[in-house]
């Protein structure tokens, strides 16, 4: 394999420790008629969705002084989108500097709950960090309030929002991405088109034009959320929290009937998020009889999560006042598509960006959307958008947190897809250990530790130590980075 020597001593310039990606020539599916077009009429860059990758991506350029237009589908930025959430500050920060703190964020996390549930029982692991109060890292969020802020700031910096406007294709002229066609707009054009249309499950514009293979049914989870309405003192009260600071609790096992993904109840100022989300091949498994599928809808398992006797009165008296859903990527490093190219660049859960074992997701796509602005306008300084030039991009991925997470969690999903026990059999088995050990009733303590130990014998005590093993190597193992 070659390395075009540009790519190579930009890498030395910047003393990157990461292999250089080879640079192939891109497949392109050119089948546009695509106009001439004089410089002039063209912009610097086109940013295709007004998420938190596309705003950061935009962001970042118009305040290097380029011509940016932002195009969004939706009404306005956030109105199509859906995030659990929990947003982190810190990426905000990084781009908007102190103006973060004006952001419509909901509450501050100080209270962190994970709970292992079985039908009957959820075993809790609970953490308040009280030093978040001062310095909080992350905040629940609603996107249709935080999606049109922060296009705001990116339109402030010198970006033309342009909503309402689907983005059908990208145009394609000898093997290079140089523009888009739009309903409203009709074909804009640009040195660059950043790619940030989510998972893209509407145009599917990188899939149409053979940049990324079509989703598999194992790459994706598929959630769904309820915003409810409560009174935030009935809010504070139930979730141990001060006025204003709020909690998450994210539930698995039972939660989501042992598939492979979590539930959650997020607080907001006077609402709850309160949704979920599985592998999408576990609830669409051809094996499966009719009526386990049905059990399986993401409408059944939210009122499966909402009916279980520790979540229902953590909601009672709520009114629900949204539904929402959408898929998040969960493919993995080994998925990740191609991310830049003649003329482009790819950003956020379009490039498959996401952690959800720390469900986190947002900030992926901002960071990744910065770095990518950054390339464009490193670019722009040299004139050079071919995909060499643009290459840049992936380099400054892969010597980012980012890539050193996506490669560290890239057996998670697997792991947990191909071993239904460990959120299945094994919750219930900690459940019966549990109730043993607190229990009192008139068995000596040393009878019940012989009960708890015949009870994983029973269970497979060997099978379930090295699933034990084999789940901690997949988190903590040793990766090159
Ligand atoms: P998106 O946020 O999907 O934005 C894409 C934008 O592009 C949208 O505005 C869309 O309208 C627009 N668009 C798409 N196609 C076109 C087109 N053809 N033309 C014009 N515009 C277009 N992440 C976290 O960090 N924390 C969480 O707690 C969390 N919880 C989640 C819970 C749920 C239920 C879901 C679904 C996701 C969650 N995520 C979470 C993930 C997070 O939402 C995503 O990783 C993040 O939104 C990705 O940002 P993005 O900008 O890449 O894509």
């Amino acid at each position: 394999m070659t390395v075009a020597p540009s790519l190579r001593s930009m890498a030395e310039t910047v003393l990157l420790p990461v292999a250089i990606p080879p640079v192939r020539p891109t497949t392109l599916i050119t089948a546009y008629d695509v106009a001439p077009v004089a410089d002039e009429e063209k912009l610097d860059a086109i940013v295709v969705g007004a998420g938190p990758a596309g705003t950061a991506a935009a962001f970042t350029m118009a305040k290097a002084g380029l011509q940016v237009a932002l195009v969004e589908k939706g009404v306005k930025p956030g109105s199509k989108n859906v995030m659990g959430g929990i947003f982190y500050n810190h990426y905000l920060e990084q781009l908007v500097g102190e103006d973060w703190k004006q952001a419509p964020l909901e509450r501050p996390i100080i209270d962190e709950q994970r709970w292992l549930m079985t039908d009957e029982a959820a075993i809790a692991l609970g953490y308040k960090n009280i030093r978040n109060r001062e310095h909080p890292h992350s905040f629940s969020v609603l996107r249709a309030r935080f999606d049109p802020w922060f296009a705001g700031k990116a339109e402030e910096a010198g970006a033309f929002l342009i909503p309402e406007t689907v983005v059908e294709e990208l145009l394609i002229k000898d093997g290079k991405v140089v523009g888009v066609r739009t309903g409203r707009e009709g074909d804009l054009y640009a040195n660059v088109v950043v790619v940030c249309e989510g998972i893209g499950l509407g145009s599917q514009l990188l899939v149409r034009a053979g940049l990324k293979k079509p989703l598999k049914a194992n790459q994706a989870a598929m959630a769904a959320k309820e915003i409810i309405a409560l009174d935030p003192a009935v809010i504070e009260s139930r979730f141990n929290c001060e006025p204003g600071e709020g909690a998450s609790v994210e539930c698995y096992g039972a939660a989501t009937q042992g598939l492979s993904g979590f539930m959650f109840i997020y607080t907001n100022r006077d609402t709850l998020s309160v949704g979920g989300g599985v592998l999408l091949s576990e609830m669409s498994d051809t094996r499966l009889s009719r009526e386990e599928l049905a059990r399986r809808t993401p409408n059944e398992l939210m009122n499966h999560f909402k009916r279980h006797p520790a979540i229902k009165p953590l909601l009672q008296g709520g009114e629900t006042v949204e539904y929402l859903a959408k898929m998040i990527p969960e493919g993995g490093y080994k998925d990740i598509p191609k991310l830049y190219g003649n003329g482009y660049l790819v950003c956020g859960d379009a490039a498959m960006l996401s952690n959800p074992v720390h469900r986190e997701g947002s900030n992926l796509a901002m960071e990744s959307g910065r770095l990518a602005g950054e390339t464009v306008i490193r670019a722009h300084e040299r004139g050079d958008f071919s995909g060499t030039a643009l290459g840049e991009y992936k380099l400054r991925l892969d010597r980012s947190w980012i890539m050193a997470d996506m490669r560290k969690y890239d057996a998670a999903v697997p792991l947990l897809e191909h071993n239904p026990q460990m959120l299945g059999k094994y919750p219930q088995v900690l459940d019966q250990a549990m109730d043993e050990f607190f229990r009192v009733d008139g068995v000596s303590k040393w009878d019940k530790q012989s009960r708890i130990l015949r009870t994983f014998r029973k269970a497979g005590l060997f099978r379930m130590g090295w699933d034990t093993l084999k789940a901690g190597w997949t988190l903590t193992r040793p990766i090159h980075r």
